[in-house]
């Protein structure tokens, strides 16, 4: 991987803050985009904004054929059997919200939902809600010292009344890889679906949707060198044909007479109103950017800065590290003795290195440790060990200074 050139793809990393250059290790937050990404947008907004679906205009079938393009190019980068199982949505939190107001129907009163102790809080507040109305029953799957599921208490959660799990692909606060395959086809031996939430595995792994056989994969285009505000839905077709509709209004509808509506078919169904057509046509950009590289390429040396990272940030006294999982993607999530993570960001920042500080979404796990937060440092492929090195002095000066 030439990482000199890729580099240069993002306009951003040229940028100084507070007089240094920017390094910016706040990746499992949102990542940065490229140029190729970015011209997309432009070209759309500058050669043949329409809206799409209803038009016999050039403008709007050029739109329509651009973004139901990139729908197909979602469907083949994560292998969907069907365009139409692809939902744009406007992120993961906008996907899991229709798929837990929808089993809201589905539901009855002792009904168990199982979810997992690492998970990001739009994939837990949700379904408390969805709880709340319905009588359903909320799980947890635990997790150890390490940040991994506990699977024999996965096993004994499982019953005939599980209706739903739901756990993510890869812990966004400490980078664990879970076990998705084991979990679903675990699931599906009791007859309860699973919804997957592949916000944080999407910039690392290829996900393969027919042959993990998930019923629901949600990923945002923002955390995979795409825009914010656009991100997918993936549903089993017989899943999504049973789960009701979650918003009312244009495009969802099959024929509306004040006296009944029926809706439209897939994917339409789950897409009222004019949607984020530029948004959709620069996820799809940002998957050939990616695919250009190779989701393979880019894993193995995102590894390597994770090693590189994690062996030199422990040599710091006082350091300990966060979520150890032998399979992990490359989020350092750590804490220095005695000092409260917000300062040591705080001082990072001032020297141009972007880390988050906080609970990142995830209160159960800091819970879990007895910590109000961790510092979050985490890599993407345009990251280098320079910048590593210059984290990690900038670490050992705040340290210095807080002590
Ligand atoms: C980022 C993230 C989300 C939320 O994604 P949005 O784009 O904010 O909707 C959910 N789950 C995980 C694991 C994430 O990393």
């Amino acid at each position: 991987m030439d990482v000199t050139k890729i580099r240069k793809d993002f306009p951003v990393l040229n940028r100084k803050v507070n007089g240094r250059p920017l390094i910016y290790f706040d990746n499992a937050a949102t990542s940065q985009t490229p140029t190729q990404v970015i011209n997309t947008i432009v070209d759309y907004y500058e050669n043949y904004n329409a809206n799409i679906h209803r038009g016999v205009h050039a403008l709007s079938q050029e739109a329509t054929n651009a973004y139901e393009g990139a729908r197909q190019k979602i469907q083949h980068h994560f292998n969907a059997a069907q365009p139409y199982e692809v939902i744009f949505t406007s992120g993961t939190t906008h996907s899991i919200n229709i798929v837990s107001n929808g089993y809201g129907e589905l539901l009855n009163q002792g009904d168990e939902l199982i979810v997992s102790a690492l998970e990001h809080h739009s994939n837990i507040v949700p379904w408390q809600m969805l709880c709340e109305k319905t009588g359903a029953l909320l799980k947890v799957i635990p997790m150890n010292e390490d940040g991994v599921l506990l699977m024999d208490a996965y096993d004994d959660l499982l019953s005939e009344r599980t209706k739903l799990v739901f756990v993510n692909h890869v812990s966004n606060a400490l980078g664990t890889i879970n076990p998705i395959e084991e979990i679903i086809n675990k699931a599906h031996e009791v007859g309860a679906e699973v919804l997957i939430d592949g916000a944080q595995a999407s910039p690392h792994i290829k996900a393969d949707l027919q042959s993990i056989n998930v019923d629901y994969y949600v990923t945002s285009a923002h955390k995979i060198c795409g825009p914010t505000g656009i991100g997918i839905l993936y549903g089993k077709e017989n899943s999504l044909k049973r789960l009701p509709p979650f918003q009312g209004g244009g495009e969802m509808i099959a024929e509306v007479t004040f006296e009944k509506t029926t809706y439209a078919g897939l994917p339409h169904k789950f897409e009222a109103g004019t949607p984020n057509i530029a948004g959709g046509i620069a996820f799809g950009a940002a998957l050939d950017y990616l695919n250009s590289i190779g989701m393979e390429k880019i894993a193995e040396y995102e590894q390597e800065l994770l090693i590189y990272g994690t062996a030199a940030l422990k040599k710091i006294p006082g350091l300990k590290v966060y979520g150890e999982a032998l399979n992990k993607t490359a989020v350092i999530s750590f804490n220095v003795q005695g000092i409260h993570p917000y300062d040591i960001g705080s001082i990072l920042d001032k020297l141009g290195i972007a880390v988050r500080t906080g609970h990142h979404c995830a209160q159960p796990i800091m819970d879990f440790y007895r910590i109000p937060g961790t510092v979050r440092a985490s890599f993407s492929f345009y990251n280098t060990f320079e910048e590593i090195d210059t984290m990690v002095k900038a670490v050992e000066k705040a340290v210095q200074m807080l002590k």
